[in-house]
């Protein structure tokens, strides 16, 4: 499964927010693996979709698709230079698909700050250099053997270097390699070095519950934003106390507890929803009587690899999928009326899956 490491620095409130994010896939309990590893919290992906196809279909089961976080707590400035536990943390970085980077945006006096005060760009700056440094060793050392392999010749070495002096002046320069928005050749040629800065990454700024309504009005997250726009990256403001108050509460309970604050969904559901646009995620959903549930893929995937997800048999024996786009599917009312109307499609190999199909997959055992 694809997961997100959540970093940031020391007192932020990453442990409150994972704390939550656990607390929630203990929850939903659809996950019996989630409690193996204490740092990987498992929790379900909000869909209004499924709850639809569910009300349609009234199945014996609604299973949603999950969303995995991991806990990386521990990075400090001078990490690149194994402060702290340095190097450690940052090789459990290297293992995860996109990084949410924790800012604090929240003042209270009893709470310190490991700079002293309340400084959000700045941590954000300390964090993303040690991420740089670190990038830095990876790509210099890298660069040394290409030299030598250039040397005697070789071709690959020569493309490779190429891209290793590109990233190395972006690096140097303290901006991330995913700023260069490099060409897929390049990627894979680099790929192995698994550099962190060129993880998708987005923003995650901790607020007071007083500012979760209006998070913008507060001058610190302001200020994120503006810092994140010029990077390019998704801000996500979040209350990681008020998560963990509102994991608590079940149903009505919580929805008239979110209601009574002003808003419409948790902070914790606004995560898993931008995380899953940062990765380039989609759901499709296989529908009957037994279980309607939610699957995750990676956008372009195809058909036969789609229904890999749900076994391995299923993308082996596949012969077709039948489809129904999710709006098509609510305007006929049932399946069955759907599949009267001619908007049930069916569909070979080569189709590529698109977010919210309804898909019933054929296949040989
Ligand atoms: P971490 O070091 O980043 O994991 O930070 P913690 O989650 O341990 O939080 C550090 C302290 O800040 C704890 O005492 C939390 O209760 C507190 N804290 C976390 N979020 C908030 C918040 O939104 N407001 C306030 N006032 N305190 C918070």
């Amino acid at each position: 499964a694809l997961t997100t490491g959540i970093v940031g620095l020391p007192n932020v409130g990453k442990s409150t927010l994972f704390n939550a994010i656990t607390r929630a896939g203990a929850e939903s309990a659809n996950y019996p693996f989630c409690t193996i590893d204490p740092n990987v919290g498992v929790v379900d992906v909000p869909d209004e979709r499924m709850d639809r196809l569910a009300e349609m279909i009234q199945p014996q089961k609604v299973i949603p698709t999950s969303f995995q976080f991991t806990d990386i707590a521990g990075l400090v400035k001078g990490a690149s230079k194994g402060e702290g536990l340095g190097n450690q943390f940052l090789s459990h970085i290297r293992e995860v698909d996109a990084i949410i980077h924790v800012v604090r945006c929240f003042e209270d006096e009893n709470i310190t700050h490991v700079s002293g005060q309340v400084d959000p760009v700045g941590d954000m700056e300390t964090i993303n250099l040690e991420l740089v440094l670190a990038d830095l060793e990876s790509v210099e050392r890298r660069l040394d053997r290409v030299l030598r392999q250039k040397k005697s010749g070789d071709g690959e070495a020569i493309k490779e270097h190429e891209v290793l002096e590109k990233i190395h002046q972006a690096l140097a320069e303290g901006r991330p390699a995913r700023q260069l928005k490099l060409e897929e050749e390049e990627l894979k040629r680099i790929r192995s070095l698994n550099l962190l800065t060129l993880k998708p990454m987005l923003y995650a700024v901790n607020v007071s519950e007083e500012d979760v309504v209006n998070p913008h009005e507060n001058p610190h997250v302001k200020a994120v934003q503006e810092q994140a726009v010029s990077e390019g990256a998704e801000v996500v403001p979040i209350s990681a106390q008020l998560e963990a108050e509102i994991v608590e509460l079940e149903g009505e309970e919580r929805t008239q507890f979110l209601q009574d604050l002003g808003l419409d969904s948790s902070g914790l559901d606004r995560l898993v929803a931008a995380a899953y646009r940062l990765l380039g995620l989609i759901t499709y959903f296989t529908a009957g009587e037994k279980e309607v549930r939610a699957w995750t893929i990676q956008e372009g995937t195809r058909a036969p690899q789609a229904a890999g997800v749900i076994h391995s048999d299923f993308e082996r024996g596949f012969i077709r999928a039948e489809v129904v786009a999710f709006d098509d599917l609510m305007q006929a009312g049932s399946l069955l009326a759907a599949r009267e109307q001619g908007m049930l499609r069916s569909e070979g190999k080569e189709y590529i899956v698109k977010d919210g199909d309804v898909i019933h997959f054929r296949f040989n055992v």
